[in-house]
């Protein structure tokens, strides 16, 4: 199986499954995570750069509600946590490790809401226990960011920081302390339970879409098939007539508009029937694709076309090349199919595979029409078997049919 039907089978497992512990089987998650690395690591960056500004800011809730402690909070601020969330933010652009990325933006978080609380506990002013509200808008900063299981833990930690501040400052007791303790718990059910919707919805999305890319991928491919197949010969996989049509044209109109000579060699199987009948049928199929594979090695030019016009008959057509360029081939291909060795018990003849071949080439000019070059060779073919076959004869641009001797030695 390939690695993108591997990839499909298991987008479709894990969307039969359901997604209730927001997890993908390993190599999808590598493969989601690492999708999104770039946008996340920039929004992270982003967001990152302003929670240092952000933390720094409330220096001012210090120098208004815990003054004692202004001086403190001020170096925490911008000497402890400015550095380390930038030395952070280096790190993850420098390792671009998606799940590393994801922990450190709670690690940030837990590292904000432990320099809050140790500012809380230095100050002695009776709003000291006012600012926990503080540790709040960090637990719903830090959770529009991260993914759910790094924000639980976030949660988790951030709840633990607030019953330790619970039994240590003086005047958290009775009252405040449920309510502030109330507050922070609300809040952090509720944005979890957001980072929960937005994480399964980011999930599914992604799903979703990497279905429609397979999709995508299998018409892509079935459609180039079939663009194959409907110009291919299914038995000697050389061109089909459509496509030598197709080609044909081009190729004239290439020609014509820019005054260079084009060729076209036809080529039949000399006693085909009497081949069929001696040997059979699927002898005849075998001995239609060697004589296909022969002529391909014959034309090996970037601007030829060999197709099988249907029964025995094939064409090889030929663009920007001179007559005796053309003929030269031509010899080959008369040549090379002899020397297949093809074994032919039918033919009155020679004991063995041999074929025509008709070449005219021309230079067409404005108003002259291929049907024209195709009747040229045609006719140069039908003289190869007139003379009695197992030869080349070409029409030059006078008209005049030559041929060469049976078996293509010398020029009659
Ligand atoms: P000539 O030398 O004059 O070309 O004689 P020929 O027997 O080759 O020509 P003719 O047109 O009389 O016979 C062509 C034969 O080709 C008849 C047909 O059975 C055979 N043929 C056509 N298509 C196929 C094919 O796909 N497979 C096989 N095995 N034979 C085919
Ligand atoms: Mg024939
Ligand atoms: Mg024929």
């Amino acid at each position: 199986m390939s690695v993108e039907a591997e990839h499909a089978e298991r987008v479709e497992q894990t969307l039969a499954q359901g997604l209730p512990a927001l997890s993908f089987p390993a190599a999808l998650e590598t493969h989601f995570l690492a999708q999104a690395e770039g946008s996340r690591r920039r929004a992270i960056t982003e967001a990152g750069l302003a929670a240092v500004m952000l933390f720094a800011g409330m220096v001012v809730a210090d120098a208004l509600l815990t003054p004692d402690t202004v001086k403190f909070a001020l170096a925490v601020r911008l000497l402890v946590f400015g550095p380390v969330v930038l030395v952070g933010l280096a790190v993850l652009n420098a390792l671009r490790i998606p799940w590393l990325t994801e922990w450190l933006i709670v690690l940030a978080g837990m590292f904000a809401v432990t320099l809050t609380a140790l500012i809380l506990l230095q100050a002695e002013g009776r709003w000291a226990v006012a600012r926990l509200v503080e540790i709040n808008i960090i637990v719903v900063y830090t959770c529009t960011l991260a993914r759910f299981w790094p924000a639980l833990a976030l949660g988790a930690f951030t709840m633990a920081v607030q019953l330790g501040l619970a039994t240590t400052l003086p005047d958290f007791t009775g009252v405040l302390a449920i309510n502030t303790t109330l507050l922070l718990g609300a809040v952090t059910v509720f944005t979890l339970y957001g980072n929960y919707t937005l994480e399964r919805d980011e999930r599914m999305a992604y799903l979703l879409a990497q279905r429609e890319q397979a999709l995508q991928d299998a018409l892509h491919t079935s459609h180039q098939q079939l663009a194959r197949m409907a110009r291919t010969d299914a038995l000697t996989e050389v061109a089909n007539r459509r496509h030598a049509e197709d080609f044909l044209a081009q190729t004239w109109a290439h020609a014509q508009q820019r005054q260079v000579p084009m060729a076209l060699v036809m080529i039949d199987i000399d006693h085909f029937k009497r081949y069929n009948d001696h040997h059979g049928h699927l002898s005849g199929d075998r001995c239609l694709q060697a004589v296909a594979r022969a002529l391909s090695a014959c034309s090996r030019r970037a601007g030829d076309l060999v197709a099988r016009l249907g029964g025995e008959e094939f064409v090889l057509i030929m663009n920007d090349v001179d007559h005796a360029s053309a003929l030269s081939v031509a010899q080959r291909i008369q040549a090379s199919v002899q020397a297949l060795g093809v074994p032919h018990g039918g033919s009155p003849s020679v004991p063995v595979v041999t074929v025509s071949v008709g070449v005219a080439s021309m230079r067409p000019r404005p108003g002259d029409e291929a049907l024209l070059l195709m009747k040229r060779a045609d006719d140069a073919l039908y003289a190869a078997k007139a003379q009695g076959r197992n030869r080349v004869c070409d029409m030059g641009s006078d008209g005049v049919i030559r041929c060469t001797p049976a078996g293509g030695e010398g020029r009659a």
